[in-house]
């Protein structure tokens, strides 16, 4: 209950659209009746065989009636799309609105299938909410009214059979239908949204499946959730069905008792015969409001599951405020300095934390590298600095501000980061690119390119800039995904690099290359770099040694080399595997789909 208030809430802001579109629904069913009742009048009294005058009226009656109705019913659909896809595009800016704020923190625990369900499917659901559920039960009601009031003009007995029979089968059905289908309903929203992220994370990991020879198991898994959908929807349909069926009881019923009460009354003379035959088949039409109801009954429990699910998102609370309102901006001229003081943080639910005290000034222009084994928390920094989660003891600056004044909106402007998943899109390399900054020219995209040492693969490709890269970019090498996420960054230029693990998938060789090419381009901009491996260092003014959370040696990497500490013995490890490696196998793998 309190779900369907919540939705007729939001469709407030509707309600004009909403009244218009239910006031044409009404005179559509209400030109039916008319129409039913000129003709019914028009074929009774042409029996008893009149002067063509007396039917004239009868005649522009039907004529006006047949012709309205066709114009209300298509100006009744024109005006109900068009509010349900205002509806439907208000809805799923919503949704996106209140998802943003959610990534990554929020949505780390959601799976994307079922966020793709609840924008795409469930939203869908809801245009059906108005369309098939809010508007035809309004449409009846007046119908009720307006025919009630007509009929009682000419006879009050056969005005309250009518309205008392409308009402019963108006609601009767329905109620039963919502009874006995809702628990098919609330099951159906559910079961579908677990067959697409069972067929998505099919999908997605089925190379993987296959290797473990887990395919067959996710194909039965598939075809029980749908074969669970495909029953809780037949069910439902039946209960529909058996809806129709009862509506058409009722209506036949309702003439029927009319007819029974009226039949006397002509025999008393206070009915006329023509009156009888017009009643009746204005009767018959006024149940035309009814039919829709069923189908509005059975989708009601599906769109309001739907509804939950979808406010369920809009109710999650971000872990970070966004402070759009009080938040200053990065300017041009603001220094690019970050401090971290004393900054703790420990993920949700997790027992060890994942930085534990970290102290660490970074003057503008100025680099610094943060190294240490996986795990040790150098990405947490990344996610800290762009504000996907604040943290739980200490602070961090940017040019001398808290980053809790900035909105999300300048933060991530004037941090850019190179995380260390790559996220490319379904495209070419030329949107993918563009993605960092549209307007940039193909000057600037070969540069960036070129940065990112991509330059030439590009120009090898048949396609060239137009080369589809399949989904996730799945066509190109890691280590092209790489590269092209890197260009990206170089493309967008900000004034604080962050950059995880850059070179992750490139060999050694071509690893150096790019870092020196990057560091060159972002000369005076103020660099993070985090790494376990160890290149191009000589570059940076500190280097920092992070260990389960606490800062285990700092200095530049010519001090660091002097202790015997985590840094000498990665790079004595490093050393190690480097010079274990053949010819052959220090060269990246290229892509032979890519016709290299
Ligand atoms: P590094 O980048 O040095 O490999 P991370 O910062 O990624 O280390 O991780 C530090 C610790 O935090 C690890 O123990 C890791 O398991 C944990 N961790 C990282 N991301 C999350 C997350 N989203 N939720 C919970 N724990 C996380």
């Amino acid at each position: 209950m309190n779900t369907l208030v919540r939705l007729l809430r939001l469709l407030a802001v509707f309600r004009w659209q909403i009244a218009a579109a239910v006031a044409l629904g009404v005179a559509t069913v209400g030109s039916g009746v008319g129409l039913m009742a000129a003709a019914a009048f028009l074929i009774a009294s042409a029996a008893l065989q009149p002067s063509i005058a007396e039917l004239q009226v009868a005649i522009v009656g039907v004529r006006f009636f047949g012709l309205s109705r066709g114009l209300f019913r298509y100006l009744e659909r024109l005006v109900s799309h068009d509010v349900t896809l205002r509806i439907l595009g208000r809805f799923r800016r919503w949704f996106f609105r209140a998802l943003e704020p959610l990534v990554p923190a929020r949505t780390a625990e959601m799976r994307s299938a079922d966020l793709l369900t609840r924008a795409v499917t469930d939203v869908e659901s809801l245009q059906n909410f108005f369309i098939r559920a809010m508007a035809p039960p309004l449409v009846a009601a007046l119908v009720a009214v307006g025919v009630g009031l007509l009929l009682g003009t000419y006879s009050s007995g056969p005005a309250l059979i009518f309205v008392a029979a409308f009402a019963a089968t108006a609601v009767v059905v329905p109620v039963a239908v919502i009874r006995l289908g809702a628990a098919a309903g609330v099951a159906l929203t559910s079961t579908r949204s677990g067959l697409a992220v069972a067929v998505a994370d099919g999908i997605e990991g089925m190379a993987d499946l296959l290797v473990f020879g887990q395919g067959e198991r996710r194909q039965r898994l598939v075809d029980e959730l749908s074969q669970s959908c495909s029953t809780l929807r037949e069910r439902a349909a039946r209960f529909e069905a058996a809806g129709n069926a009862g509506v058409v009881l009722g209506t036949h019923a309702t003439v029927l008792l009319v007819l029974v009460l009226a039949i006397p009354m002509v025999g008393e003379g206070r009915f006329t015969g023509v009156g009888l035959a017009v009643v009746c088949l204005a009767v018959m039409a006024a149940f035309e409001a009814v039919q829709p109801l069923p189908a509005a009954a059975r989708g009601l429990s599906e769109q309001l599951a739907a509804a939950d699910r979808i406010f369920a998102i809009l109710d999650e609370c971000p872990v970070v405020d966004d402070p759009v309102r009080s938040s200053v901006e990065f300017r041009a001229d603001d220094v690019a300095t970050v401090e971290f003081r004393r900054v703790s943080f420990s993920y949700p639910g997790a027992t060890e934390p994942a930085l534990r005290d970290f102290d660490l000034e970074i003057g503008d222009g100025c680099r610094v590298a943060v190294v240490g084994p996986s795990g040790g928390g150098k990405s947490t920094l990344a996610a800290l600095l762009l504000r996907f989660w604040d943290p739980t003891g200490g602070g961090i600056r940017l040019a001398g501000r808290p980053l809790g004044a900035y909105s999300h909106h300048s933060l991530r402007a004037a941090v850019g980061v190179l995380p260390q998943r790559t996220d490319l899109f379904t495209g070419t390399i030329r949107d993918n690119l563009l993605l960092a900054e549209p307007e940039a020219g193909q000057i600037d995209l070969d540069r960036a390119a070129q940065t990112a040492d991509l330059l030439d693969t590009i120009r090898a490709f048949p396609d060239g800039w137009e080369t589809w890269i399949g989904e996730h970019g799945m066509q190109l090498s890691g280590g092209q995904r790489r590269r092209l996420a890197l260009a990206r960054l170089v493309l967008r230029d900000p004034p604080v690099v962050v950059l995880d693990e850059p070179t992750s998938g490139l060999d050694p060789i071509t690893e150096n290359r790019v870092m020196r090419s990057t560091l060159e381009f972002f000369k005076g901009r103020t660099i993070i770099l985090i790494t376990h491996r160890l290149v191009a260092l000589d570059e940076f003014d500190e280097i920092v040694v992070l260990d389960r959370g606490c800062i285990a040696e700092r200095g530049t990497p010519a001090q660091l080399m002097t202790t015997n500490g985590l840094y000498r013995q990665l790079h004595d490890a490093q050393r190690l595997e480097l010079s274990s490696r053949t010819p052959f196998n220090l060269e990246e793998p290229n892509n032979p789909a890519m016709g290299q």
